[in-house]
């Protein structure tokens, strides 16, 4: 008999095409799975975007210290990043919730407070879900709808040798913050009259907390008349995103350690930790910016454009997805974390 495989052996990445390799699209559907969003015929100059992803109590988010409210708020960021990441505009969102008897109403109607002001802040409209009863925690479903011009589409695809490599704001810091909730989550727990030690910490914390989806980076391109060979955002960490885009561009890159843009005080967190700083930048998640390839004749353009770094250049496959660490030295990215199977 076939000796049966683990999730944990397969993998996130893994388990995604073991399920869904005997599906097939005909012509409406311009990209169906692989990408950030399904691509679908729209109209003559435009493409229909489609996204979704789901948020799980105790998986992640953790309601000992994240409010709701907050939670509402990430759950449509995560939802729309991928629509900046096809370089679009989102539209809709469908939120389907699943709630057990422990939540108020009071409490969910601080999560869509969240979810009304991310939907503010984005000009997007909530048109519909699906709400029902949980045995356990609370669960989200965000679904994303939102537009691209066929011209300006950008697929995980598209990347090319001596392209440039550009990463918008800064790294690792979303993973510093959680380091410190957990941390006073441990203290409190020893301790339930102890109060939180969160000063200091405002910019990871808000990193973790309440980040944002880049739409002013997509904005930025349009307007400087830049169009991405192949951008990704980064939820699960440089190197996984680096990863995609190498393998389904058929390529490989070379980055540099001391390119790569990290926030001061995710530094000084990090040093608390006893961690270089380059490892949560590199294999941490939830920075929720974009990571995206240009072509060398855009240099000048892009080098204008606030809060975008290059961190290295597209180079041809057999090289290989090295990084120059700060000493010189060519260090091989390797794609870490539970979520990332061997293949990629
Ligand atoms: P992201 O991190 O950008 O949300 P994922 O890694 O979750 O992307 O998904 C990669 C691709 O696989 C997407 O095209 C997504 O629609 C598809 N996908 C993920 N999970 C499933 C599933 N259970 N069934 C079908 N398609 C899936
Ligand atoms: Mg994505």
């Amino acid at each position: 008999m076939e000796k049966q495989r683990t999730l944990d052996e397969v993998g996130e990445f893994g388990l995604i095409d073991i399920l869904t390799k005997n599906f097939n699209t005909t012509k409406s559907t311009i990209k169906g799975i692989g990408d950030d969003c399904a691509v679908l015929e729209y109209s003559a100059d435009e493409y229909q975007l489609v996204t979704t992803d789901f948020l799980l109590e105790g998986i992640h988010f953790d309601l000992v210290y994240t409010p709701l409210k907050h939670i509402g708020y990430k759950a449509v960021v995560a939802g729309i990043s991928d629509i900046y990441a096809m370089n679009g505009t989102p539209k809709q969102i469908m939120v389907s919730i699943a709630v057990s008897a422990k939540f108020s109403v009071n409490a969910l109607e601080q999560l869509y407070d969240g979810i009304r002001t991310a939907c503010q802040n984005y000009k997007i409209e909530l048109i519909g879900g699906d709400t029902s009863a949980s045995m356990t925690g609370l669960a989200i479903n965000i679904t994303a709808m939102g537009t691209v011009g066929k011209d300006k589409i950008t697929y995980r695809s598209g990347a090319k040798v001596t392209d440039l490599i550009c990463v918008s704001g800064d790294l690792g810091g979303a993973y510093a913050g959680l380091q410190v909730l957990q941390r006073e989550k441990a203290v409190y727990n020893q301790n339930k009259d102890s109060q939180p030690k969160l000063a200091g910490y405002e910019y990871v914390l808000q990193r973790i907390l309440k980040p944002e989806a880049r739409f002013d980076i997509v904005e930025k391109l349009k307007e400087n008349n830049i169009i991405p060979t192949s951008m990704i955002d980064i939820t699960d960490g440089l190197s996984s995103e680096l990863f995609h885009i190498c393998f389904d561009s058929g390529v490989g890159c070379k980055i540099y350690e001391e390119r790569v843009p990290i926030n001061e005080e995710t530094g000084t967190v990090c040093a608390e930790f006893n961690l270089e700083p380059i490892i949560p930048a590199l294999h941490g998640g939830e920075d929720y910016e974009l990571l995206f390839t240009v072509p060398l004749s855009a240099y000048e353009a892009i080098k204008k454009i606030k809060d975008v770094a290059v961190i290295g250049n597209v180079v041809e496959k057999e090289k290989g997805l090295g990084m120059i660490s700060r000493s010189g030295d060519f260090i091989h990215i390797k794609a870490q974390g539970w979520n990332t199977s061997e293949k990629r």
